[in-house]
């Protein structure tokens, strides 16, 4: 009679791919996957204890894929991480919604948020 806490089948068990260094960055794979066509998020776990408090600044950020994904996921990290440095670390998002940007725009275009890049 025992009972699994959690109903994932062994294909859908989450697996994490890649701890970002923020909330922004984590946010930053998970739409990187989604183009590749891989259902990722942000693991619920690293955010519901701050929520509200700090969002943003959060140590390390895990980001789980499924577990039939996470091969793929994998392959696409180097990638990620050329393009994250490529744009200079998280100097071209928005830290307000994560939007990501070419420039360093006084005001995010997504948001309208001011940005302080000093
Ligand atoms: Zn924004």
């Amino acid at each position: 009679m025992e009972r699994e806490a959690v109903e994932f089948t062994a294909d859908e068990q989450p697996v994490k791919v890649y701890d970002a260094g923020s909330g922004i960055e984590a946010q930053f794979l998970v739409d990187w996957l989604r183009g590749a066509g891989i259902e990722a998020r942000i693991a619920s776990t690293a955010i519901e204890p701050l929520a509200g408090k700090v969002p943003f600044q959060i140590a390390t950020c895990p980001v789980p894929v499924a577990r039939r994904d996470a091969e793929r996921a994998l392959a696409e990290v180097p990638a990620f991480e050329a393009r994250l440095a490529e744009r200079g670390g998280e100097a071209g998002f928005c830290y307000h919604c994560g939007a990501a940007l070419d420039t360093r725009p006084a005001t995010c275009p997504a948001c309208a948020g001011t940005l302080d890049w000093s």
